[in-house]
Protein backbone atom coordinates (compact mmCIF):
# COMPACT_ATOMS: atom_id res chain seq x y z
CA UNK A 1 0.00 0.00 0.00
CA UNK A 2 1.64 3.35 -0.67
CA UNK A 3 1.92 5.82 1.87
CA UNK A 4 0.88 9.70 1.31
CA UNK A 5 4.59 10.47 1.30
CA UNK A 6 5.14 8.08 -1.73
CA UNK A 7 2.10 8.69 -4.01
CA UNK A 8 3.40 12.46 -3.53
CA UNK A 9 6.68 11.41 -4.75
CA UNK A 10 5.15 10.12 -7.57
CA UNK A 11 3.24 12.87 -7.93
CA UNK A 12 5.69 15.50 -8.12
CA UNK A 13 8.28 12.95 -10.40
CA UNK A 14 5.29 13.17 -13.03
CA UNK A 15 5.04 16.98 -12.74
CA UNK A 16 9.11 16.94 -13.31
CA UNK A 17 8.91 14.69 -16.38
CA UNK A 18 5.80 16.55 -18.02
CA UNK A 19 7.88 19.45 -17.39
CA UNK A 20 10.63 18.00 -18.99
CA UNK A 21 8.45 17.23 -22.23
CA UNK A 22 7.02 20.26 -22.67
CA UNK A 23 10.47 22.17 -22.35
CA UNK A 24 12.15 19.83 -24.87
CA UNK A 25 8.50 20.02 -27.18
CA UNK A 26 8.50 15.82 -26.63
CA UNK A 27 5.60 14.33 -27.71
CA UNK A 28 3.31 12.65 -25.07
CA UNK A 29 3.93 9.31 -22.82
CA UNK A 30 5.14 6.77 -24.84
CA UNK A 31 4.15 4.10 -22.39
CA UNK A 32 0.24 3.20 -22.00
CA UNK A 33 -1.49 2.82 -18.77
CA UNK A 34 -1.90 -0.82 -18.85
CA UNK A 35 -5.40 -1.47 -17.67
CA UNK A 36 -6.44 -5.20 -16.17
CA UNK A 37 -9.46 -7.13 -16.71
CA UNK A 38 -10.79 -5.64 -13.13
CA UNK A 39 -11.21 -2.42 -14.08
CA UNK A 40 -12.19 -2.72 -18.08
CA UNK A 41 -14.34 -5.74 -17.79
CA UNK A 42 -14.52 -6.69 -21.12
CA UNK A 43 -14.58 -10.70 -22.01
CA UNK A 44 -12.38 -12.30 -24.25
CA UNK A 45 -15.86 -14.09 -25.26
CA UNK A 46 -17.38 -10.33 -26.41
CA UNK A 47 -14.31 -10.24 -28.76
CA UNK A 48 -15.32 -11.85 -32.61
CA UNK A 49 -13.31 -15.25 -33.25
CA UNK A 50 -11.93 -14.08 -36.48
CA UNK A 51 -10.43 -11.44 -34.82
CA UNK A 52 -9.18 -13.17 -31.67
CA UNK A 53 -8.07 -15.69 -34.15
CA UNK A 54 -6.37 -13.30 -36.18
CA UNK A 55 -4.13 -11.87 -33.17
CA UNK A 56 -3.29 -15.18 -32.21
CA UNK A 57 -2.15 -16.24 -35.07
CA UNK A 58 0.10 -13.45 -35.69
CA UNK A 59 0.98 -13.69 -31.84
CA UNK A 60 2.09 -17.14 -32.58
CA UNK A 61 4.66 -15.78 -35.35
CA UNK A 62 6.18 -13.36 -33.03
CA UNK A 63 4.19 -10.54 -34.10
CA UNK A 64 2.29 -7.58 -31.46
CA UNK A 65 -1.36 -7.41 -32.16
CA UNK A 66 -4.01 -6.31 -30.59
CA UNK A 67 -8.15 -5.09 -31.00
CA UNK A 68 -8.03 -1.25 -31.96
CA UNK A 69 -10.46 1.54 -32.50
CA UNK A 70 -14.12 1.77 -32.54
CA UNK A 71 -14.58 -2.56 -31.21
CA UNK A 72 -12.74 -1.68 -28.01
CA UNK A 73 -14.35 1.50 -27.27
CA UNK A 74 -17.97 0.11 -28.04
CA UNK A 75 -17.27 -2.90 -25.68
CA UNK A 76 -15.67 -0.62 -22.91
CA UNK A 77 -19.19 1.27 -23.16
CA UNK A 78 -21.04 -1.66 -23.10
CA UNK A 79 -22.30 -1.60 -27.13
CA UNK A 80 -21.88 -4.26 -30.01
CA UNK A 81 -19.24 -3.30 -32.26
CA UNK A 82 -19.80 -3.18 -35.89
CA UNK A 83 -16.53 -4.93 -36.96
CA UNK A 84 -13.19 -5.44 -35.22
CA UNK A 85 -10.44 -4.39 -36.52
CA UNK A 86 -6.57 -5.24 -35.78
CA UNK A 87 -3.36 -3.32 -35.37
CA UNK A 88 -0.16 -4.50 -35.45
CA UNK A 89 3.64 -4.97 -36.47
CA UNK A 90 3.81 -6.67 -38.90
CA UNK A 91 4.04 -5.56 -42.54
CA UNK A 92 1.23 -5.58 -44.78
CA UNK A 93 3.06 -7.94 -47.30
CA UNK A 94 3.64 -10.70 -43.77
CA UNK A 95 0.29 -10.24 -42.45
CA UNK A 96 -0.79 -11.29 -46.59
CA UNK A 97 1.96 -14.24 -46.31
CA UNK A 98 0.52 -15.54 -42.97
CA UNK A 99 -3.33 -15.55 -43.95
CA UNK A 100 -4.06 -17.58 -46.84
CA UNK A 101 -7.36 -16.01 -47.13
CA UNK A 102 -6.85 -12.26 -47.22
CA UNK A 103 -5.77 -9.50 -49.46
CA UNK A 104 -3.71 -6.60 -49.66
CA UNK A 105 -5.78 -3.42 -50.10
CA UNK A 106 -5.70 0.40 -50.95
CA UNK A 107 -2.15 2.13 -52.28
CA UNK A 108 -2.48 5.59 -50.19
CA UNK A 109 -3.33 3.55 -46.77
CA UNK A 110 -2.08 -0.05 -47.05
CA UNK A 111 -4.04 -2.16 -45.08
CA UNK A 112 -5.15 -6.01 -45.35
CA UNK A 113 -8.06 -7.83 -45.65
CA UNK A 114 -8.05 -11.57 -43.16
CA UNK A 115 -11.26 -13.38 -44.27
CA UNK A 116 -12.49 -16.06 -41.98
CA UNK A 117 -16.20 -17.62 -43.14
CA UNK A 118 -18.50 -14.48 -43.29
CA UNK A 119 -16.76 -12.01 -41.24
CA UNK A 120 -13.65 -9.92 -42.50
CA UNK A 121 -11.01 -8.56 -40.42
CA UNK A 122 -9.22 -5.17 -41.20
CA UNK A 123 -5.55 -5.27 -40.01
CA UNK A 124 -3.04 -2.42 -40.34
CA UNK A 125 0.32 -1.75 -39.47
CA UNK A 126 1.28 0.19 -36.65
CA UNK A 127 1.61 3.92 -38.60
CA UNK A 128 4.76 5.84 -37.77
CA UNK A 129 4.36 9.29 -35.77
CA UNK A 130 5.45 11.19 -39.02
CA UNK A 131 3.04 11.73 -42.02
CA UNK A 132 4.90 10.16 -44.93
CA UNK A 133 2.90 12.97 -47.55
CA UNK A 134 1.08 15.87 -47.79
CA UNK A 135 -0.06 17.85 -50.17
CA UNK A 136 -0.32 21.95 -50.51
CA UNK A 137 -3.34 22.22 -47.54
CA UNK A 138 -1.28 19.75 -45.41
CA UNK A 139 -3.29 16.91 -46.49
CA UNK A 140 -2.12 13.57 -46.00
CA UNK A 141 -1.65 11.86 -49.26
CA UNK A 142 0.23 9.14 -48.46
CA UNK A 143 0.87 7.37 -45.40
CA UNK A 144 2.55 4.08 -45.95
CA UNK A 145 5.68 4.18 -43.33
CA UNK A 146 5.58 2.03 -40.04
CA UNK A 147 6.17 2.43 -36.69
CA UNK A 148 5.77 1.64 -33.20
CA UNK A 149 2.51 0.93 -31.01
CA UNK A 150 3.57 4.23 -29.39
CA UNK A 151 3.68 5.86 -32.83
CA UNK A 152 -0.08 4.63 -33.96
CA UNK A 153 -1.53 5.57 -31.04
CA UNK A 154 -0.87 9.07 -31.64
CA UNK A 155 -1.66 8.83 -34.98
CA UNK A 156 -5.70 7.88 -34.36
CA UNK A 157 -8.30 10.71 -34.39
CA UNK A 158 -9.74 10.41 -31.09
CA UNK A 159 -8.69 9.34 -27.57
CA UNK A 160 -11.79 6.94 -26.97
CA UNK A 161 -10.62 5.63 -30.61
CA UNK A 162 -6.83 4.69 -29.71
CA UNK A 163 -7.69 1.82 -27.11
CA UNK A 164 -5.46 -1.17 -27.72
CA UNK A 165 -7.13 -4.66 -26.28
CA UNK A 166 -4.63 -7.43 -26.26
CA UNK A 167 -7.21 -10.42 -25.93
CA UNK A 168 -3.24 -12.23 -25.00
CA UNK A 169 -3.43 -10.44 -21.63
CA UNK A 170 -6.56 -9.25 -21.48
CA UNK A 171 -5.76 -6.15 -20.28
CA UNK A 172 -6.22 -2.28 -22.34
CA UNK A 173 -3.08 -0.08 -23.38
CA UNK A 174 -4.09 3.65 -22.81
CA UNK A 175 -1.93 6.41 -24.21
CA UNK A 176 -4.32 9.25 -24.45
CA UNK A 177 -6.37 8.69 -21.56
CA UNK A 178 -9.09 7.65 -23.44
CA UNK A 179 -10.99 5.71 -20.58
CA UNK A 180 -11.06 8.75 -18.95
CA UNK A 181 -12.94 11.10 -21.89
CA UNK A 182 -14.56 7.81 -22.67
CA UNK A 183 -15.71 8.07 -18.15
CA UNK A 184 -16.38 11.87 -19.33
CA UNK A 185 -18.74 11.35 -22.26
CA UNK A 186 -16.36 13.13 -24.35
CA UNK A 187 -14.72 13.22 -27.71
CA UNK A 188 -11.27 14.59 -27.24
CA UNK A 189 -8.95 15.26 -30.41
CA UNK A 190 -5.52 13.26 -29.75
CA UNK A 191 -2.94 16.45 -30.12
CA UNK A 192 -3.41 19.59 -31.39
CA UNK A 193 -7.10 20.17 -33.15
CA UNK A 194 -6.47 22.28 -36.10
CA UNK A 195 -2.79 20.44 -37.01
CA UNK A 196 -5.16 17.20 -36.93
CA UNK A 197 -7.79 18.56 -39.40
CA UNK A 198 -5.22 19.97 -41.69
CA UNK A 199 -3.74 16.64 -41.87
CA UNK A 200 -7.48 15.18 -42.18
CA UNK A 201 -10.44 17.26 -42.46
CA UNK A 202 -12.59 14.33 -43.02
CA UNK A 203 -12.00 14.27 -38.71
CA UNK A 204 -14.30 17.01 -38.23
CA UNK A 205 -16.90 15.13 -39.82
CA UNK A 206 -16.16 12.23 -37.71
CA UNK A 207 -16.37 13.82 -34.57
CA UNK A 208 -19.75 15.06 -35.09
CA UNK A 209 -20.58 11.31 -36.34
CA UNK A 210 -19.14 9.95 -32.58
CA UNK A 211 -20.35 12.83 -30.28
CA UNK A 212 -24.36 11.51 -31.94
CA UNK A 213 -23.62 7.85 -32.15
CA UNK A 214 -22.15 7.62 -28.52
CA UNK A 215 -24.55 10.74 -27.24
CA UNK A 216 -21.19 12.18 -26.17
CA UNK A 217 -19.99 16.03 -26.16
CA UNK A 218 -16.97 17.46 -28.30
CA UNK A 219 -14.39 18.57 -26.15
CA UNK A 220 -14.09 22.66 -25.99
CA UNK A 221 -10.46 22.20 -27.54
CA UNK A 222 -11.54 19.85 -30.20
CA UNK A 223 -14.83 21.60 -31.17
CA UNK A 224 -13.90 24.94 -31.22
CA UNK A 225 -11.71 25.27 -34.94
CA UNK A 226 -13.97 23.25 -36.72
CA UNK A 227 -16.18 26.49 -37.36
CA UNK A 228 -13.53 28.10 -39.31
CA UNK A 229 -11.95 24.84 -40.71
CA UNK A 230 -14.71 23.39 -41.97
CA UNK A 231 -13.86 24.75 -45.88
CA UNK A 232 -11.08 22.36 -45.97
CA UNK A 233 -13.65 19.73 -46.74
CA UNK A 234 -13.73 21.29 -50.03
CA UNK A 235 -10.39 19.60 -51.05
CA UNK A 236 -11.08 16.39 -50.13
CA UNK A 237 -12.06 13.70 -52.52
CA UNK A 238 -15.52 13.12 -53.37
CA UNK A 239 -15.60 9.54 -52.44
CA UNK A 240 -14.09 9.95 -49.13
CA UNK A 241 -16.66 12.46 -48.00
CA UNK A 242 -18.80 9.87 -49.94
CA UNK A 243 -17.32 7.24 -47.85
CA UNK A 244 -17.48 8.98 -44.55
CA UNK A 245 -20.73 10.76 -44.77
CA UNK A 246 -22.52 6.75 -46.19
CA UNK A 247 -21.21 5.81 -42.25
CA UNK A 248 -22.95 8.67 -40.76
CA UNK A 249 -25.99 8.15 -42.59
CA UNK A 250 -26.63 4.71 -42.10
CA UNK A 251 -24.70 4.53 -38.16
CA UNK A 252 -28.48 4.38 -36.57
CA UNK A 253 -27.85 7.96 -35.47
CA UNK A 254 -28.41 9.49 -38.43
CA UNK A 255 -30.71 12.33 -37.97
CA UNK A 256 -28.79 13.46 -34.64
CA UNK A 257 -25.56 13.29 -37.02
CA UNK A 258 -27.11 15.29 -39.26
CA UNK A 259 -28.18 17.87 -36.30
CA UNK A 260 -24.67 17.86 -34.98
CA UNK A 261 -22.86 18.34 -38.30
CA UNK A 262 -25.52 21.54 -38.76
CA UNK A 263 -24.63 22.83 -35.21
CA UNK A 264 -20.74 22.50 -36.20
CA UNK A 265 -20.83 24.37 -39.34
CA UNK A 266 -20.65 21.52 -41.15
CA UNK A 267 -23.45 20.50 -43.26
CA UNK A 268 -22.47 23.24 -45.93
CA UNK A 269 -21.48 22.28 -49.25
CA UNK A 270 -21.68 18.31 -48.20
CA UNK A 271 -24.84 17.62 -49.45
CA UNK A 272 -26.25 20.24 -50.91
CA UNK A 273 -27.65 21.74 -50.26
CA UNK A 274 -28.42 20.84 -47.26
CA UNK A 275 -28.16 24.25 -45.40
CA UNK A 276 -30.80 25.12 -48.23
CA UNK A 277 -32.99 22.49 -47.39
CA UNK A 278 -33.37 23.38 -43.88
CA UNK A 279 -34.62 26.72 -44.72
CA UNK A 280 -37.41 25.97 -46.31
CA UNK A 281 -39.72 24.23 -43.85
CA UNK A 282 -41.01 21.63 -45.54
CA UNK A 283 -37.23 20.76 -46.94
CA UNK A 284 -35.95 20.15 -43.51
CA UNK A 285 -39.17 18.58 -41.89
CA UNK A 286 -38.85 15.57 -45.22
CA UNK A 287 -35.62 15.10 -44.53
CA UNK A 288 -35.81 14.98 -41.02
CA UNK A 289 -38.42 12.40 -40.77
CA UNK A 290 -36.42 10.60 -43.93
CA UNK A 291 -33.40 10.30 -41.56
CA UNK A 292 -35.81 9.31 -38.54
CA UNK A 293 -37.08 6.75 -40.91
CA UNK A 294 -33.91 5.46 -41.62
CA UNK A 295 -32.30 5.20 -38.02
CA UNK A 296 -35.20 3.36 -37.12
CA UNK A 297 -34.92 0.66 -39.86
CA UNK A 298 -30.97 0.48 -39.27
CA UNK A 299 -31.87 0.17 -35.33
CA UNK A 300 -34.57 -2.51 -35.57
CA UNK A 301 -31.56 -4.89 -37.96
CA UNK A 302 -33.42 -4.12 -41.20
CA UNK A 303 -31.70 -3.30 -44.35
CA UNK A 304 -31.71 0.16 -44.97
CA UNK A 305 -31.28 1.78 -49.13
CA UNK A 306 -28.86 4.32 -49.31
CA UNK A 307 -30.44 5.34 -53.02
CA UNK A 308 -33.82 5.87 -51.06
CA UNK A 309 -32.34 8.02 -48.27
CA UNK A 310 -30.09 10.13 -50.92
CA UNK A 311 -32.97 10.83 -53.17
CA UNK A 312 -34.59 12.25 -50.12
CA UNK A 313 -31.86 14.02 -48.98
CA UNK A 314 -32.04 16.14 -52.33
CA UNK A 315 -35.13 16.04 -53.23
CA UNK A 316 -36.87 19.60 -52.23
CA UNK A 317 -33.11 20.49 -54.46
CA UNK A 318 -34.93 18.69 -57.22
CA UNK A 319 -38.30 20.59 -56.46
CA UNK A 320 -36.61 23.61 -56.23
CA UNK A 321 -34.79 23.53 -59.75
CA UNK A 322 -37.58 21.68 -61.53
CA UNK A 323 -39.66 24.78 -60.54
CA UNK A 324 -36.84 27.22 -62.02
CA UNK A 325 -37.25 24.89 -65.58
CA UNK A 326 -40.87 25.44 -65.28
CA UNK A 327 -40.71 28.82 -65.02
CA UNK A 328 -38.13 28.73 -67.78
CA UNK A 329 -40.61 27.61 -70.26
CA UNK A 330 -40.09 23.73 -69.77
CA UNK A 331 -43.06 21.31 -69.45
CA UNK A 332 -42.83 19.68 -65.91
CA UNK A 333 -42.15 16.26 -67.12
CA UNK A 334 -38.57 17.83 -69.03
CA UNK A 335 -38.03 20.34 -66.34
CA UNK A 336 -37.95 17.25 -63.57
CA UNK A 337 -35.40 15.76 -65.63
CA UNK A 338 -33.23 18.65 -66.51
CA UNK A 339 -33.39 19.12 -62.56
CA UNK A 340 -32.65 15.42 -61.67
CA UNK A 341 -29.63 15.81 -63.90
CA UNK A 342 -28.56 19.49 -62.42
CA UNK A 343 -29.18 18.81 -58.66
CA UNK A 344 -26.82 15.07 -59.14
CA UNK A 345 -24.32 17.01 -61.27
CA UNK A 346 -23.49 20.03 -58.44
CA UNK A 347 -23.43 16.86 -55.76
CA UNK A 348 -21.52 14.54 -57.12
CA UNK A 349 -18.41 17.59 -56.88
CA UNK A 350 -18.56 17.33 -53.29
CA UNK A 351 -19.74 14.00 -52.72
CA UNK A 352 -19.90 11.24 -54.81
CA UNK A 353 -22.66 9.22 -55.14
CA UNK A 354 -22.01 6.18 -56.69
CA UNK A 355 -23.51 5.51 -60.02
CA UNK A 356 -25.53 2.08 -59.26
CA UNK A 357 -27.30 4.73 -56.67
CA UNK A 358 -28.07 7.88 -58.51
CA UNK A 359 -29.26 5.21 -61.35
CA UNK A 360 -32.47 4.34 -58.57
CA UNK A 361 -32.35 7.90 -57.32
CA UNK A 362 -33.34 9.20 -60.79
CA UNK A 363 -36.03 6.20 -61.44
CA UNK A 364 -37.18 7.43 -57.55
CA UNK A 365 -37.91 10.84 -58.83
CA UNK A 366 -39.30 10.22 -61.98
CA UNK A 367 -41.93 7.89 -61.18
CA UNK A 368 -43.04 10.70 -58.44
CA UNK A 369 -45.32 12.51 -61.26
CA UNK A 370 -46.46 8.82 -62.70
CA UNK A 371 -47.63 8.26 -59.10
CA UNK A 372 -50.46 11.04 -59.90
CA UNK A 373 -52.09 9.20 -62.51
CA UNK A 374 -54.79 6.93 -61.42
CA UNK A 375 -56.74 6.27 -64.72
CA UNK A 376 -56.55 4.04 -67.52
CA UNK A 377 -53.76 1.10 -67.83
CA UNK A 378 -50.83 3.45 -66.27
CA UNK A 379 -51.34 2.14 -62.28
CA UNK A 380 -51.17 -1.24 -63.44
CA UNK A 381 -48.63 -0.94 -65.05
CA UNK A 382 -47.11 1.35 -62.11
CA UNK A 383 -47.29 -1.45 -59.69
CA UNK A 384 -45.33 -3.77 -62.00
CA UNK A 385 -42.90 -1.54 -62.06
CA UNK A 386 -39.03 -2.54 -60.26
CA UNK A 387 -39.08 0.95 -58.54
CA UNK A 388 -42.87 0.85 -57.53
CA UNK A 389 -42.11 -0.41 -54.09
CA UNK A 390 -39.41 2.42 -53.47
CA UNK A 391 -41.09 5.35 -55.29
CA UNK A 392 -44.35 4.30 -53.00
CA UNK A 393 -42.58 4.46 -49.75
CA UNK A 394 -40.92 8.13 -50.81
CA UNK A 395 -44.52 9.30 -51.68
CA UNK A 396 -45.64 8.25 -48.24
CA UNK A 397 -42.79 10.04 -47.12
CA UNK A 398 -43.94 13.13 -49.04
CA UNK A 399 -47.43 13.22 -47.82
CA UNK A 400 -46.35 13.01 -44.19
CA UNK A 401 -43.71 16.12 -44.71
CA UNK A 402 -47.29 17.81 -45.95
CA UNK A 403 -45.84 18.08 -49.39
CA UNK A 404 -47.74 15.67 -51.29
CA UNK A 405 -51.68 14.84 -50.70
CA UNK A 406 -52.27 12.37 -47.80
CA UNK A 407 -55.15 10.87 -50.16
CA UNK A 408 -53.02 9.94 -52.99
CA UNK A 409 -50.87 8.04 -50.96
CA UNK A 410 -54.02 6.67 -48.75
CA UNK A 411 -55.35 5.63 -52.73
CA UNK A 412 -51.88 3.56 -53.41
CA UNK A 413 -51.80 2.34 -50.26
CA UNK A 414 -55.60 0.76 -50.94
CA UNK A 415 -54.70 -0.06 -54.91
CA UNK A 416 -51.55 -2.34 -54.27
CA UNK A 417 -53.77 -4.43 -52.00
CA UNK A 418 -57.11 -4.59 -53.95
CA UNK A 419 -58.31 -7.56 -55.73
CA UNK A 420 -58.20 -6.62 -59.81
CA UNK A 421 -62.19 -5.66 -59.38
CA UNK A 422 -61.56 -3.01 -56.73
CA UNK A 423 -58.89 -1.53 -58.43
CA UNK A 424 -61.10 -1.55 -61.86
CA UNK A 425 -63.48 0.62 -59.54
CA UNK A 426 -61.10 2.43 -58.02
CA UNK A 427 -59.69 4.34 -61.53
CA UNK A 428 -60.75 7.88 -61.71
CA UNK A 429 -61.52 9.35 -65.00
CA UNK A 430 -58.46 10.90 -66.85
CA UNK A 431 -57.68 14.33 -65.30
CA UNK A 432 -57.86 17.28 -67.95
CA UNK A 433 -54.19 18.17 -66.97
CA UNK A 434 -52.48 14.45 -67.47
CA UNK A 435 -50.67 13.56 -70.52
CA UNK A 436 -52.08 11.56 -73.16
CA UNK A 437 -50.72 8.15 -73.94
CA UNK A 438 -49.32 8.60 -77.14
CA UNK A 439 -51.09 6.34 -79.88
CA UNK A 440 -48.67 4.61 -81.89
CA UNK A 441 -49.82 5.31 -85.47
CA UNK A 442 -50.61 2.36 -87.38
CA UNK A 443 -49.24 2.23 -90.92
CA UNK A 444 -52.31 1.98 -93.44
CA UNK A 445 -52.67 -1.60 -94.70
CA UNK A 446 -51.99 -1.10 -98.50
CA UNK A 447 -55.61 -1.51 -99.71
CA UNK A 448 -55.96 -4.87 -102.24
CA UNK A 449 -57.50 -4.43 -105.35
CA UNK A 450 -61.23 -5.50 -104.85
CA UNK A 451 -60.39 -8.35 -107.91
CA UNK A 452 -57.39 -9.38 -105.73
CA UNK A 453 -59.69 -9.60 -102.43
CA UNK A 454 -62.29 -11.98 -104.02
CA UNK A 455 -59.63 -14.15 -105.88
P1 LIG B 1 -17.22 2.70 -36.24
O1 LIG B 1 -16.61 1.55 -36.98
O2 LIG B 1 -18.05 2.36 -35.08
O3 LIG B 1 -17.88 3.66 -37.13
P2 LIG B 1 -14.48 3.26 -35.66
O4 LIG B 1 -13.86 4.08 -34.58
O5 LIG B 1 -14.17 1.82 -35.69
O6 LIG B 1 -16.03 3.53 -35.59
P3 LIG B 1 -13.41 3.33 -38.29
O7 LIG B 1 -13.68 4.29 -39.39
O8 LIG B 1 -13.81 1.92 -38.45
O9 LIG B 1 -14.10 3.95 -37.01
O10 LIG B 1 -11.86 3.43 -37.95
C1 LIG B 1 -11.20 2.53 -37.09
C2 LIG B 1 -10.13 3.25 -36.27
O11 LIG B 1 -9.12 3.78 -37.12
C3 LIG B 1 -10.65 4.43 -35.48
O12 LIG B 1 -11.16 4.04 -34.24
C4 LIG B 1 -9.41 5.27 -35.34
O13 LIG B 1 -8.56 4.81 -34.32
C5 LIG B 1 -8.71 5.05 -36.66
N1 LIG B 1 -9.08 6.04 -37.67
C6 LIG B 1 -10.04 5.93 -38.61
N2 LIG B 1 -10.12 7.00 -39.38
C7 LIG B 1 -9.18 7.86 -38.94
C8 LIG B 1 -8.74 9.15 -39.33
N3 LIG B 1 -9.34 9.78 -40.33
N4 LIG B 1 -7.72 9.69 -38.65
C9 LIG B 1 -7.13 9.04 -37.64
N5 LIG B 1 -7.50 7.85 -37.23
C10 LIG B 1 -8.50 7.23 -37.85
MG1 LIG C 1 -14.71 0.35 -37.18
Amino acid sequence: VPTGGSRSAELSSHLIKKFIRRVFRLGPASAPRIVPKSEHGISREAISAASRKTCETLHERGYVAHIVGGAVRDLLLGLRPKDFDVATDAYPEEVHRIFRRSRLIGRRFKLVHVMFGEETVEVSTFRARTVAETDEHGRVVRDNIYGTRADDSIRRDFTVNALYYDPASETVLDYHNGLRDLRKKSVRVIGDARARYREDPVRMLRAARFAAKLGFTIDERTRKPIHEMAHLLENVPPSRVYEEMQKLLLSGHASTSVRQLRSEGLHHGLLPLLDVIFEQPLGERFVMLALEQTDARVLGGKPVSPAFLFAALLWHEVLAASKKAVHKGLKPIPALFHAMDAVLEIQTDKLAIPRRFTTIMKEIWALQPRLEQRSGRRPFALIANERFRAAFDFLVLRAASGEASTELAQWWEKFQHASEGERQAMLLAPQPGEPRRKRRRRRKKPTLPPEASSA
